[in-house]
């Protein structure tokens, strides 16, 4: 059920290997490090992925919406949660269809 660029986002998400503005300063393709989202923190991806206030706010929207209960904080640790806490192959795809979503977007 994902949407293909979805897919392919939080592909590279999973893998750590995102353009975060971290990144960026090291390739001296960006000076400012400063998290987009917030303004207040470094932009690396663990505080992209849900150290961010922004992105936890987003975060535990969907899992409102979702009626799931997840404390962690990290991205792995989320999407394990959020891919066992499914019941059914229909609620876990649309599940993780709506957590690729969210990653694309963020
Ligand atoms: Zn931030």
């Amino acid at each position: 059920m994902n949407v293909p660029k979805h897919s392919f986002i939080c592909w590279i998400v999973m893998h750590r290997r995102p353009l975060t503005r971290d990144r960026l300063a090291k390739m001296r393709i960006c000076q400012d490090k400063e998290c987009l989202l917030c303004g207040s923190n470094p932009e690396n991806i663990d505080h992209l992925f849900f150290e961010c206030e922004f992105s936890k706010e987003c975060l535990k929207g969907v899992l409102e919406w979702l009626k799931i209960g997840i404390n962690k904080t990290n991205i792995e640790g989320i999407w394990r949660r959020v891919t066992r806490k499914a019941k059914g192959r229909c609620r876990r795809s649309i599940i993780k269809a709506v957590a690729a979503a969210l990653i694309y977007h963020i």
